[in-house]
């Protein structure tokens, strides 16, 4: 046997570290932590154990009791995860970083704000904003995640296009390695070239490779100008071609969003709001944020002239009432079916179109509803792929047989299998089929030199052999 079952001593040596109230073995808590927001039901599994710790040193002794009682542990943030990544798949204990949730500095100077990994992501951009500085990470999972997760993940969403994925918000971190020696990665310094880049291998690792319990997060200025605009077209292939030529274009946006119809519609009556073209209409939503007003206007000009030539039927400024739907959208679908499946690939932006159109033609041959939502202007697609009336034999074969056409598929247009989400244990077995071999082996000799027990969050990203 690879790992030890949590014994009545490893308990009392988790409550020797947290003090009792911290450690959780009830039923209800055990079965409220299986899971993560994946509507992967068949993939869930129980922890043995819950703990919070309350610092960094008691993360550091909790990893240390695992290593001696090889004993799995699941790092866990707000369980928002939709790879199941946050799933203890191996049984164990499950770590939870809620309650290290301060932020620790703000320097308006350096312009960057400290925090430990728990605080929400929402408090961090917050927090920011009330200095006259933005964190750029925004997730639309912003309101209920936390930041830890963020950096492990490397979380993406819709202000990525302009700003980078969270791995590019990052300046340091604090953590907590397999072996619960802690260290600090990385400095509040604009460049460095001193030894490898080892917070960066950290960042985006989804808490195989270490326990992240504190960020130093980069703050950018304050765009004071911004107009949101919604293009609508009837046409697919209109939709997704426009995103290349606004990329192309220099107009640097903020947001490039893409919905189908599908989503429009169900999310508009999720939301109980009706925008144009409801029953026809194929959304990019385009955001562009300036330092000066004459700066929006020019954009604002050329933007319009680019949607119009790429055939938009309508071209209006959106409010609050369309990023309410683009931001109900998963939420809006959960409705249609409990067990579902978020395709996250990531194509070059100039194959949007093709691998869009290509996959949702794929996808009529199978019984499943599929949407499509993208974060079009880093080329990241959602496909939200839901469980109808079959038996679950029926779509698990479904669904695999649609990955094996779309993830070599993603892989010949020289994308991969997640922009953003993470590939945890629900797309494991794609990546050993999918990755460059040599690739897969460096992963897993890096994993082994850091985990040589695999202890922590095993069967995620990579499987390592006995
Ligand atoms: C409605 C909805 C919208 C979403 N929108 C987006 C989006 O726009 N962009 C996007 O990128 N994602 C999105 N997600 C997915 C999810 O919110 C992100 O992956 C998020 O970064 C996870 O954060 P979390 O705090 O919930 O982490 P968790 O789900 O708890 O954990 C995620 C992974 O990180 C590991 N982990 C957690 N904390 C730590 C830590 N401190 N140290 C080391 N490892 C750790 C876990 O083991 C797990 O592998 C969305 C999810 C939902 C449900």
């Amino acid at each position: 046997m690879k790992y030890n079952p949590v014994t009545g001593d490893v308990i009392q040596a988790l409550q020797q570290i947290t003090g009792e109230k911290y450690v959780k073995t009830n039923p209800d808590v055990l079965a409220a932590y299986q899971s993560d927001e994946s509507l992967a039901p068949d993939m869930w599994h129980l922890p043995e154990v819950v703990v919070a710790p309350g610092s960094t040193e008691e993360v550091a002794r909790i990893m240390e009791v695992a290593n001696q009682y090889k004993i799995p542990v699941t790092p866990r943030s707000a369980g928002t995860s939709v790879s199941c990544g946050a799933v203890p798949v191996c049984g164990g204990i499950v770590l939870l970083m809620e309650r290290m949730n301060r932020i620790l500095e703000i320097n308006e100077d350096g312009m960057y704000l400290v925090a430990q990994a728990g605080a929400r992501t929402s408090d961090i951009q917050n927090a920011a904003k009330a200095r006259g500085l933005m964190y750029a990470g925004d997730p639309c999972s912003a309101d209920s995640c936390l930041i830890g997760g963020n950096l492990a993940t490397n979380a993406g969403g819709n202000k990525a296009v302009r700003y980078g994925t969270t791995r590019h918000q990052v300046y340091a971190i604090e953590v907590v390695l397999p072996n619960g020696k802690i260290t600090h990665l990385g400095a509040p310094l604009k460049k460095c070239s001193t030894g490898y880049c080892l917070d960066q291998l950290i960042i985006g690792s989804e808490g195989t490779l270490g326990i992240i319990t504190q960020v130093t997060l980069k703050l950018v200025p304050l765009c004071p100008y911004k107009l949101d605009v919604l293009a609508v077209f009837t046409d697919l292939a209109k939709a997704t071609a426009l995103v290349p030529k606004l990329v192309k274009a220099g107009l640097n946006p903020t947001s490039v969003e893409f919905m189908d119809n599908n989503f429009v519609r169900r999310a508009s009556d999720y939301s109980e709001l009706r925008l144009p073209h409801y029953e026809d209409g194929f959304y990019d939503i385009i955001s562009i944020e300036t330092f000066s007003e004459a700066e929006l206007d020019a954009k604002m000009d050329i933007l319009a002239s680019i949607c119009e030539k790429a055939g938009a039927t309508d071209v209006v400024e959106a409010d609050d009432r369309v990023w309410k739907v683009r931001r109900n959208c998963l939420e809006s679908t959960r409705a249609l079916s409990k067990v579902a499946t978020s395709e996250d690939l990531v194509v070059p932006v100039p194959k949007i179109a093709e691998c869009i159109q290509t996959l949702v033609a794929e996808s009529k041959k199978y019984d499943f509803l599929l949407f499509c939502l993208a974060h079009a202007g880093d080329g990241n697609l959602h496909f939200q792929i839901m469980k109808r009336d079959m038996s679950d034999e029926e779509w698990k074969k479904q669904v695999a047989a649609f990955r094996d056409f779309a993830y070599p598929y993603v892989y010949k247009l020289g994308g991969r299998l997640s922009g953003e989400h993470g590939i945890g244990y629900k797309r494991m077995p794609y990546l050993e089929r999918c990755a460059d071999p040599v690739e897969l082996e460096l992963m897993k000799t890096i994993k082994r030199a850091l985990d040589p027990n695999d202890i922590l969050n095993p069967d995620k990203v990579i499987h390592i052999e006995e």
